[in-house]
C-alpha cells in the first residue's frame, strides 16, 4: 500500500502541468489506503491489486487505475456532508472510496452482474451509505437529487444533460468525455448559483466508453 501511495504522489507530480496539482487532499489519499482495493478485484489478480494500473473486472469492464481514482475524487472536491451520485459503479471501489468522504453515495452500473456483485461486495465490507442500482445512467438518478457532485467513469461523447440538471448550485461533474479508448479527455464542470456550467479541461484519458439503450456491445 506504501508503494501504492507513493505511485499516485508520483504520477500527481508528473499530471501537474496539466491538473495544477502537485498534491492531493490528505483525505482523498487517507481514502485510498483505507479502501482494501484487494477486496474489488478477481482474486487471481489480487496480486496487482496495489499496482497503480486498471484491472480487468470482467464483462470487458475494468477497475479504474488508482491515481484516476484518486484524481476524480480530488477534483470533486467534496465537504463530508457532500450526497454524490457515481455513473458505472463496475467493481465499487471508486464508490467505497468515495464513501469515506462524504454522507451518501449513489452509484448506477448498467451491467447486471457487476451490479449485483458490487453491491453485496459493498454491503459485506460495510459501505452501509453506498446505494447501487442497476440502469441507464445516462439518466441519472433523479430521485435523490440535486447532488453536489456527479462522477461518470466511463467516457460519454458529449456531457449528458440530465446529470448538468441534476447537479446542486455549486456542484461539481467530472467526466471523461470522447470517443471509445483514444482522445478522451477528463473534464470538471460547475454549476453556478444562476444555472450557468463552466468547464476546466483537466488532462488526456483513456476509459471505456459509456454505453446508451440500443448500443450493440
Ligand atoms: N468506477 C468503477 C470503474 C468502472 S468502469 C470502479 O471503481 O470499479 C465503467 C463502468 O461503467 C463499467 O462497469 C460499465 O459497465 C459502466 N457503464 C457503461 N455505460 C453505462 C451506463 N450508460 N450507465 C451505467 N453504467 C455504465
Amino acid at each position: 500500500m506504501k508503494g501504492l501511495l507513493r505511485d499516485i504522489e508520483e504520477e500527481t507530480r508528473l499530471a501537474a502541468g496539466y491538473t495544477g496539482r502537485e498534491t492531493l487532499n490528505p483525505r482523498v489519499l487517507a481514502a485510498i489506503v483505507e479502501v482494501p482495493r484487494e477486496r474489488f478485484v478477481p482474486a487471481r489478480l489480487r496480486h496487482a491489486a496495489f499496482d497503480n494500473a486498471p484491472l480487468p473486472i470482467g464483462e470487458g469492464q475494468t477497475i479504474s487505475q488508482p491515481f484516476m481514482v484518486a484524481l476524480m475524487t480530488d477534483l470533486l472536491d467534496l465537504a463530508p456532508d457532500a450526497v454524490v451520485l457515481e455513473i458505472g459503479t463496475g467493481s465499487g471501489y471508486q464508490a467505497a472510496v468515495l464513501s469515506c468522504l462524504v454522507h451518501q453515495v449513489y452509484s448506477i452500473e448498467r451491467v447486471p452482474r457487476l451490479a449485483a456483485d458490487a453491491a453485496a461486495r459493498l454491503a459485506e465490507l460495510g459501505y452501509g451509505n453506498v446505494a447501487v442500482r442497476e440502469g441507464d445512467g445516462y439518466a441519472g438518478w433523479p430521485e435523490h437529487a440535486p447532488y453536489d457532485g456527479i462522477i461518470v467513469t466511463a467516457a460519454a461523447p458529449h456531457v449528458p444533460p440530465p446529470l448538468v440538471e441534476q447537479l446542486k448550485p455549486g456542484g461539481r461533474l467530472v467526466i471523461p468525455l470522447g470517443e471509445p479508448y483514444f482522445g478522451q479527455e477528463l473534464r470538471v464542470l460547475t454549476r453556478d448559483e444562476a444555472g450557468h456550467v463552466s468547464t476546466r479541461h483537466v488532462l488526456p484519458v483513456a476509459f471505456v466508453p459509456l454505453v446508451r439503450e440500443g448500443d450493440v456491445d
